[in-house]
């Protein structure tokens, strides 16, 4: 899946139309969550149920707003509701440690989504008109991505955004993507670390970018400022819309520097090793502010993702003792956290987070054999050398 995003132009009452498709989505979603809470075991309230209950929501006269939304964006608010209970569900089934997440109402959508209909776009790409009853009409789409490259029917998904600085359309188109990629020959084993981003097996690091350390700092003057206004205040309300745009050029200058960053990984290496963290289980120790900002959990899903692509292989390892052991003889060294370079009576001296990344990646590789690896190689190597052959 890939999703493109444009920036929407429209007027005024075009805006509180999408706002009004924001809450009739986010009002099936709550219903069907509802319906979930109040059943009982036999009632086996399942995704197809919540489905067919949008159908009755819609038909019933006690809400007759419902309609106004498409059938299938509706469909789509309830499928949204089942993916929370199921997620529910799953937290509870691999007994995952502390809170199980049991679904909550929403009260703040900031979204609404349509599926294959309810939609059009014109000839030329650049409006979307949204064609149901909710009165949202033809909206200009602002933006560099061109959708000529991309049949109607690829995609998926339409779903319009709101955000602290406007309202955004998300196209979900569906392509396989696999790039033609030479193998490296190159293994990399990953540390994630608090003061740099990460560290990696051959010793480098890579830190933070500037640029984000900056704004983030800004973030923090900009919560201090609003917390000094008065309640209610007109000053309280525009330093709110000041700190949320703060909020929104923070996440996505992060999100550009980590696809950056494990795109440039995955490309670079044939096998790619990580730590396991579970990092929910993490975030709730002291560490979690800078876990947090390091993004780790957005790095780990968009290097799966590019890993995929580039047809390379990612391995998460147990990350205990790969701080602690001597990545040239294996003793256990004990070290606080607060020593930063591995010393052992080997002679090793290095880094602390070069020895963990060594470590992570030699259990990587011992957990996949040696073997294995060899072998894939072959086969990644005849298959490039019947390309160049053609
Ligand atoms: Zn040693």
């Amino acid at each position: 899946m890939l999703v493109f995003e444009f920036k929407i132009k429209a007027q005024k009452y075009q805006y509180l139309a999408i706002d009004e498709a924001m809450r009739i989505g986010q009002f099936v979603r709550n219903k069907c969550l509802r319906l979930w809470m109040d059943a009982n075991k036999e009632d086996q309230i399942n995704r197809n149920k919540l489905n067919k209950y949008t159908k009755v929501l819609s038909d019933s006269e006690e809400y007759p707003f419902v309609h106004k939304l498409n059938s299938m964006a509706r469909q789509a608010s309830a499928e949204r509701a089942w993916a929370s209970i199921s997620r529910f569900y799953d937290n509870c089934k691999q007994k995952k440690p502390g809170k199980k997440g049991y679904p909550k109402f929403k009260k703040f959508s900031r979204s609404v989504e349509y599926k294959t209909c309810g939609w059009k776009l014109s000839n030329d790409r650049k409006y979307l008109s949204i064609t149901d009853s909710t009165g949202i009409g033809k909206l200009k789409l602002v933006g560099s991505r061109d959708l000529h490259f991309y049949q109607k029917n690829q995609i998926k998904r339409v779903r319009l955004v709101r955000r602290a600085d406007g309202y955004y359309a998300q196209f979900c188109i569906e392509i396989t993507r696999i790039e033609n990629s030479n193998s490296t020959g190159n293994y990399l084993g990953i540390d994630l670390g608090l003061e740099s981003f990460y560290t990696d097996s051959t010793g480098k690091k890579v830190e933070n970018p500037r640029f984000l350390r900056k704004s983030e700092k800004k973030l923090k003057k900009l919560q201090r400022k609003l917390s000094k206004c008065k309640k209610g205040s007109t000053n309280r309300r525009k330093a709110q819309a000041r700190l949320a745009r703060q909020h929104l050029k923070v996440s996505r200058q992060r999100k550009d520097f980590v696809v950056k960053t494990a795109r440039c990984v995955a490309m670079s290496n044939d096998i790619v090793v990580i730590e396991n963290l579970n990092i929910k289980g993490l975030v709730r120790t002291k560490l979690a502010k800078s876990i947090n900002d390091a993004s780790w959990s957005m790095f780990r899903d968009w290097l799966e993702y590019f890993c995929k692509v580039f047809d390379r292989k990612l391995i998460a390892v147990n990350p205990n003792y790969t701080s602690q052991d001597c990545s040239n003889c294996g003793q256990r060294i004990k070290k606080s956290l607060s020593t930063r370079t591995h010393i052992c009576s080997c002679g090793a001296r290095l880094d602390r987070d070069h020895n963990a990344g060594i470590n992570i990646l030699n259990k990587g590789i011992d957990s996949v054999g040696h073997t294995q690896i060899a072998q894939e190689y072959w086969v990644n190597a005849s298959g490039q050398m019947s390309q160049w052959m053609c």
